[in-house]
């Protein structure tokens, strides 16, 4: 019989919150520790090789039961580098495994430790996070074009190459890489698979097909954490996408070893039929340890929770107490899930109240300035919809209904689900002409990037990215999903405009306030003649101006001398041409000027 895994009695005898589970390992013996409170009879296999097709047991050994359900046993030597498992199950809180992920490996983790590790930290742990650009990348994406130049194609290691400097150049303050950890959709022992990786496999171990040598456990470690060293080294944060709301299937670890317990059963809110029962109390231990043990051993600086409206709040401002200054944020999305447990209340934008600085990706500025994903033809603000308008002006003071602050608020265009911005602007405005299209892609990021709010880039917008219209490329050929790197050189124009924007935000404070009341404080509408314009001032000095209209308009502006950073044409920190009294702003374009006497 299965006990109520979510009673409060179940929860009192088994709850397990000592940080030795799993391998512990020390020079001179391992202790193993594995919590499996319905299990009759726990045993350790230890094996040479981590590939589970491979007959090469060493040996078995008995648990014995210790406190909390949980089961352990001391073996002694140095087992660096031996792989193991228990009840032939992978180690939950395996740190290292085997090709594909079927076996977990015993680890002196300082082993994989680049040198100068130690001195390695956060370069923008001062800023706050509406001052962040985060720009959301795969790992393949970015390095496998056969012209990007890249030797390690694919791999941690590009990001420790001199072409990685682009992103850099580029201005962005967060890379965001979308899944890392060990996932189960790419066969490791091949070198041309793909997917995104939303099915996790060991939550606590980088995926092997990105590191040079899948076999060996250590190596997708060592290479991990030399590729976060390289970037902190370019004064880029590391922010990796977790999905702590399912797996890759129900066969994960864990609940083979506690059989129905790591999930809600029939409910499926993520619509992969195994919705994690973050709520009890040994799910939600593991969660909150495997994002610290991400922030603490390989100097991670934040995180993008997938589904996050899967995740109880607790949960989350557990995470949030132990990482007081990381960037948290994630898909608050109302799901259809069935938690275990009564009043449980769930990390959706609806509930942001209780989630204090955690942030949630807005789709009401999404789909205000450009249409509804859900929809290739669909227009927005930039791209025909002369409706929008409250809809931006909410958007420019980054307080979408459901938000309290800025903080909470994370804009964007475009990101690896639905159309990239090139492709919806080109599905929805197909009979415009290319340059009126490319004015539009500008104009989307342009007002994401001079609005309250926390900034986000799918890779490529920059460079007029296509995916070929497809919608959801998780599995698509790379021929779809790779930055296509001869497309930089093509519309360098673009990339120069982006870049422009971003230097100007991260040099403009009036453009990254923290509160709503010094949102409230600080915006001020301006009146317009023409309709669709939208012209506001930000403490008396910012002016920002959009025009989506066919034709240019005429602003009157306040008094005083006013210089323009931003057009149709540049953006950035040079002053382009003064301005007194009124203004001309180009079809299709932002223009932003700052008061210079
Ligand atoms: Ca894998």
């Amino acid at each position: 019989m299965i006990p109520n895994f979510s009673s409060v009695e179940f929860e009192k005898k088994y709850t397990y919150t000592k940080n030795d589970l799993g391998a512990v390992w020390k020079k001179d013996k391992t202790i193993f520790r594995v919590w499996a409170p319905t299990a009759e009879k726990m045993h350790l296999n230890i094996y040479k090789s981590g590939d589970n097709l491979n007959d090469d047991l060493i040996k078995t050994i008995e648990m014995s039961a210790g406190e909390k359900g949980t089961w352990l046993t001391e073996v002694s030597g140095n087992l660096d580098g031996i792989y193991y498992t228990f009840n032939g199950v992978c180690d939950p809180y395996a740190r290292a495994v085997g090709v594909n992920g079927n076996r977990a490996m015993v680890i002196d983790l300082v082993k994989t430790n680049p040198i100068g590790w130690e001195n390695d930290k956060n370069p923008n742990s001062a800023l706050s996070p509406t001052e962040a650009i985060i720009y959301e990348l795969h790992v393949k994406d970015f390095s496998c074009d056969e012209n990007s130049g890249f030797k390690h194609k694919g791999k941690y290691l590009a990001f420790t190459e001199k072409g990685a400097d682009y992103l850099a150049n580029l201005g962005i303050t967060h890379l965001q890489l979308l899944p890392v950890f060990d996932f189960g959709s790419v066969d490791e022992t091949k070198s041309d698979g793909y997917n995104w990786g939303y099915d996790p496999k060991n939550f606590n171990v980088p995926e092997g097909s990105y590191s040079t040598n899948a076999y060996s456990g250590g190596v997708r470690i060592k290479e991990f954490k030399q590729m976060v060293q390289s970037l902190h080294k370019k004064g880029i944060s590391v922010i990796m996408d977790v999905v702590y709301n399912h797996t890759h299937d129900t066969d994960f670890c864990f609940n083979k070893l506690v059989p129905n317990y790591f999930f809600r059963g029939s409910s499926n809110g993520s619509g992969c039929g195994n919705d994690v029962a973050t709520e009890r109390s040994m799910v939600r231990e593991y969660i909150v340890k495997s994002v610290l043990y991400w922030a603490k051993e390989c100097h991670i600086d934040g995180f993008r929770f997938d589904l996050a409206g899967l995740i109880d709040t607790r949960t989350i401002n557990e995470i949030r107490k132990k990482l007081p200054s990381a960037i948290l944020y994630g898909e608050g999305w109302t799901m259809n899930t069935k938690p275990t447990k009564k009043n449980i209340r769930l990390a959706t934008q609806i509930n942001s109240s209780k989630t204090g600085s955690f942030a949630y990706f807005n789709d009401n500025t999404r789909d205000a300035l450009k249409g509804s994903v859900f929809s290739a033809t669909d227009k927005g603000y930039i791209n025909g919809a002369n409706h929008k308008i409250e809809e931006i002006k909410r958007a420019v003071q980054g307080l979408p209904t459901w938000a309290q602050n800025p903080v909470q608020v994370i804009n964007y265009t475009s990101c690896h689900d639905n159309l990239t911005l090139w492709d919806k602007i080109n599905s929805s405005n197909a009979n415009d002409t290319f340059e009126e299209r490319v004015l539009q892609n500008k104009l989307a990021t342009a007002i994401m990037l001079t609005s309250q709010g926390i900034a986000f880039i799918h890779a490529g917008e920059e460079m007029l990215r296509t995916k070929n219209f497809v919608y959801n490329s998780y599995n698509s050929s790379g021929e779809i999903n790779y930055l296509k790197w001869e497309n930089l050189n093509r519309y360098i124009d673009v990339y120069d405009y982006y870049k422009g924007l971003i230097a100007f935000r991260k040099s403009n404070p009036d453009l990254h306030l923290k509160t709503a009341d010094e949102v409230r404080n600080s915006i001020c509408f301006l009146p317009v003649s023409d309709e669709n314009i939208i012209a506001f001032l930000i403490k008396n000095r910012t002016l920002v101006i959009y025009n989506p209209n066919r034709s240019e308009t005429k602003v009157t502006l306040p008094n005083g001398g006013w210089g323009v950073y931003i057009n149709d044409k540049k953006a950035g920190n040079n002053l382009l041409e003064k301005a007194q009294n009124t203004v001309t702003v180009k079809p299709i374009s932002c223009m932003v000027l700052l008061s210079i006497f």
